[in-house]
C-alpha cells in the first residue's frame, strides 16, 4: 500500500451513504436529516463523510466549531453548515464570508451577529438553542417570549428555527424526554408565527425512538456511522435491514515472542502468563486511540480468531496472546475494530471493555490514525 504507518482506519463511504439513505427513508417526507460531522465525523473524516452523506441527498451538516465549518466550506460543500458552539468575536466574519449558520445560545452573540449583519447589510439566518433539560448550552425556555420580541426588532436577523437536545433519548423509557418535549414546545410558542420555522429536537436516539418529536429537522450522528445510541442492544435481528458500521481499524503484527509460564507482561506486570505463551507485539497503543483502559480486557482478531490483550497497553505498543493461534508471524494482519473471517469486534464491544460508549471509541481510533477510504459495499 506504500504506507507510512502500521495502523489504518478503513472507512467505507458507501456504507455511510447507505446508512443515510436508510435513515432518511424512515422519516416523513417533510423532515430534513442533518448529518452531524463534528469531531472529524466521529473519526470518519469530515470532508469524505460529508461528501458521502451529500451523495445520499444530505443538505444540512452540523459541526461544533467554526474552523470545522470553514474547512468543510473550503472543501467545496455548498449546503447549509450549522455551527453549534459559537465562536469568539474575532471569528464572527467567517459566518458571512463562508455562509455558515450560527446556532445562538447567548444574548451577547445574538446582538453581535445582528450588529454585524446590519453593518454588512446582509440578512443572516440563525437558529436559537434552548436548554430544555440537558443542563448544558442554551437559553432557558422562560426567556423565549422576550427573545421572540427582541428578534422581531432585528431587521437583519432571520430566525430559521429553534433547537434543543435530549439528555436521555437513548433510553426509550425515559420520562424526562416527555418533559424536554413540553419545555421545547413552550419555547417554540412565541416564535410560532414565523413562516417556515424549523423545530429540531432529535439526535439519533430521538430520531429512532421519538417520531412524534421529529419536528422539521433531525440531527443524526452515531446512527449515520452505523451504531445505535444505546449500544448493541439496539441492533435489529440478524437478517433484518439495519445500520452498518463504516469503520474498521487494522494493524500488523510487529514481532512474535515466546514467554514462560509466570513471566510478567508489560508495564507494572499486571498480567503473568498462566502457561508458556506466544505474544504478538502490535504497534498500536493509547496514543493511537487504543485506550489504556482496554488493558487486559480487549481482544484483537488475528488469523480469524480472538487474541486477548495481555498486560497494559503502552503508548505505541500492546501485546496479544496468540498461543492458541498457530503460525502467527510478523506482518500478519491484526484487526482491532471490524471483521476478520467470521469474527467481528464492533465499537460497542470495545466500549463495553473500556466502560465507555461507541462514540468515544470511534473518535479515539478514527482521529488518531491514518484513514483509507473505500467504497466496497
Ligand atoms: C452530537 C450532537 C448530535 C448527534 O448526536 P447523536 O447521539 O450522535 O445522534 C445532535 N445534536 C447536537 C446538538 C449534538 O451536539
Amino acid at each position: 500500500m506504500g504506507t507510512s504507518s502500521w495502523n489504518w482506519v478503513h472507512v467505507d463511504t458507501r456504507t455511510l451513504e447507505a446508512n443515510y439513505r436508510l435513515l432518511k427513508s424512515r422519516l416523513a417526507e417533510s423532515v430534513r436529516l442533518l448529518a452531524m460531522v463534528k469531531s472529524d465525523a466521529y473519526g470518519h473524516g469530515l470532508v469524505e463523510a460529508a461528501d458521502a452523506f451529500g451523495r445520499a441527498g444530505c443538505d444540512d451538516f452540523g459541526v461544533a466549531e467554526i474552523a470545522e465549518g470553514v474547512k468543510l466550506r473550503e472543501a467545496g460543500c455548498s449546503e447549509t453548515i450549522f455551527i453549534f458552539l459559537g465562536c469568539s468575536p474575532e471569528a464572527v466574519d467567517y459566518y458571512f464570508s463562508h455562509r455558515l449558520t450560527p446556532v445562538v445560545f447567548t444574548r451577547r452573540d445574538l446582538h453581535l451577529l445582528a450588529q454585524q449583519a446590519e453593518q454588512r447589510r446582509t440578512k443572516l439566518k440563525l437558529f436559537l438553542k434552548f436548554d430544555c433539560g440537558m443542563s448544558r448550552l442554551g437559553f432557558s425556555p422562560e426567556m423565549a417570549a422576550s427573545l421572540a420580541r427582541q428578534c422581531a426588532e432585528l431587521p437583519f436577523v432571520d430566525i430559521g428555527g429553534l433547537i434543543s437536545h435530549y439528555p436521555c433519548a437513548d433510553d426509550q423509557n425515559a420520562a424526562s424526554s416527555r418533559d424536554v418535549e413540553r419545555r421545547f414546545n413552550a419555547a417554540v410558542e412565541p416564535f410560532a408565527g414565523i413562516p417556515g420555522l424549523v423545530r429540531s429536537l432529535c439526535n439519533s436516539g430521538g430520531m429512532l425512538y421519538r417520531p412524534e418529536a421529529h419536528g422539521e429537522l433531525v440531527r443524526a450522528g452515531i446512527a449515520l456511522y452505523g451504531y445505535y445510541p444505546e449500544g448493541s442492544t439496539g441492533r435489529p435481528e440478524p437478517g433484518q435491514p439495519g445500520l452498518r458500521p463504516a469503520m474498521s481499524v487494522v494493524t500488523s503484527v510487529l514481532q512474535v515472542n515466546e514467554v514462560r509460564a509466570g513471566q510478567g507482561i508489560s508495564y507494572g506486570h499486571t498480567y503473568h502468563a498462566d502457561r508458556d505463551s506466544r505474544l504478538a507485539v502490535l504497534p498500536v497503543g493509547y496514543s493511537d486511540g487504543y485506550l489504556r483502559c482496554l488493558s487486559n480486557r480487549a481482544a484483537v482478531l488475528i488469523g480469524g480468531q480472538r487474541a486477548p490483550i495481555r498486560g497494559r497497553i503502552c503508548m505505541n505498543l500492546c501485546m496479544a496472546d496468540v498461543t492458541d493461534i498457530p503460525g502467527v508471524k510478523a506482518g500478519d494482519e491484526a484487526v482491532l475494530l471490524g471483521r476478520q473471517g467470521d469474527q467481528q469486534i464492533d465499537a460497542d464491544e470495545l466500549a463495553g471493555w473500556g466502560q465507555t460508549i461507541s462514540y468515544e471509541i470511534l473518535c479515539a481510533l478514527g482521529n488518531n490514525n491514518e484513514r483509507l477510504f473505500t467504497s466496497l459495499s
